[in-house]
């Protein structure tokens, strides 16, 4: 009897619709606002050109680097290959398949839905309230079998902060019942809304950094976890035994250096230069509807006709990210904010697609 390969996959594989990277979505263009990359490159040097031995699982020197930078003790440290590690890994380490649940908050990264999917973990999701709102009386019913709750904080894809006092009536109502993981991918974009030194008060909070935004480094796939130790020493457990290659480990030492890490603050100053005018370029255009608030390197933007604004925008090679499908999201596009030229370019285009 002839068998098909599709048979042996696990079921829930076979109805899974994989997460559509930007990547993966493609495009042909040059200028390229769709996920939320640095506009600028950086260059590096290797340090050592010899790969015959394995790197260290969790080299110790960037993560006192890492360490020095946040302010926060190595213990509580754990690095990872981009924050997509660590947001598996604490499904993995955490979740039972098909008795455990997470909560999001949508429309927000979907990472955390996808992941959840494949492991077989159910996800409660449970929607922002009007004014960046938890709806904690909402939260507080859904906590049975919860092991993690998911937030993304500036949230991905609208830019919006959860407020602070929210967040810590969350951590208050979820003592000894569920982690609460704040996502701050973006959070050098709007460093005075980080909440690292909740950690000491709260040991259920984790929170995820990465080099892939703010650093202008999502090429080299490198991100950390901030946690209570006892949770980093669970994960270090579970963790791939050489999770980071070594020259990845080299560049991102340098990276966290005193040097480069000004020049990341340079270039986070100029990025929210260039946000605030095309926003106000954004607001003089009859064919947006609305722009959402954002703290972060992305705008959304609600459009009369979005798709046929992506469409316009694609076919002249400026590529930027259809949000039209996600919850709550109809008609709206994010536009990562790109180099000042990108910027102008962008609103050039739009303003003939008016005319
Ligand atoms: C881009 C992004 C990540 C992924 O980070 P990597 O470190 O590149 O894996 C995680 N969370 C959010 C909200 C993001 O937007």
């Amino acid at each position: 009897m002839k068998i098909s390969i599709k048979n042996l996959s696990r079921k829930n594989i076979l109805l899974f619709q994989e997460y559509q990277s930007a990547r993966k979505i493609g495009g042909i263009g040059d200028i390229w606002l769709n996920a939320n990359e640095c506009p600028i490159g950086l260059f590096f040097n290797l340090r050592n050109f010899c790969f015959n031995r394995y790197p260290e699982c969790q080299p110790k020197s960037l993560i006192l680097k890492y360490s020095k930078y946040s302010q926060i003790p190595d213990k509580n440290i754990l690095v990872t290959r981009g924050s997509d590690e660590a947001i598996e890994l604490l499904i993995k380490t955490f979740c039972s398949p098909k008795k455990d649940n997470i909560i999001t908050f949508p429309p927000t990264y979907s990472m955390y839905s996808k992941i959840a999917e494949i492991y077989g973990v159910n996800n409660k999701q449970i929607p922002i309230l009007f004014d960046k709102k938890l709806d904690i009386l909402n939260i507080k019913l859904h906590l049975n079998n919860v092991k993690l709750i998911y937030i993304c904080r500036p949230n991905n894809p609208t830019g919006h902060i959860i407020n602070k006092f929210d967040i810590i009536r969350l951590l208050q109502i979820t003592t000894h019942k569920c982690l609460v993981v704040i996502d701050e991918a973006y959070i050098e974009f709007c460093y005075e809304y980080n909440l690292s030194h909740l950690l000491l008060e709260f040991s259920h909070l984790v929170i995820l950094r990465t080099l892939s935004k703010s650093f202008g480094l999502a090429g080299l796939r490198c991100g950390f976890t901030l946690a209570h130790s006892d949770v980093i020493g669970l994960l270090r457990k579970v963790i791939t035994p050489y999770p980071l290659a070594s020259p990845v480990i080299d560049i991102a030492s340098q990276a966290l250096s005193h040097k480069y890490i000004h020049v990341m603050y340079k270039k986070v100053f100029v990025l929210n230069q260039n946000k605030l005018w095309l926003l106000d370029q954004l607001s003089k255009l009859h064919i947006v509807k609305k722009i959402f608030e954002s703290k972060s390197n992305f705008i959304l933007v609600k459009f009369f006709s979005s798709l046929n604004i992506f469409k316009t925008l694609w076919d002249k090679g400026i590529i930027v990210r259809n949000q039209d499908h996600e919850y709550g999201l109809n008609q709206c596009i994010r536009i990562s904010i790109g180099t000042k030229q990108e910027c102008f370019h962008l609103i050039q285009v739009l303003k003939r697609i008016y005319n």
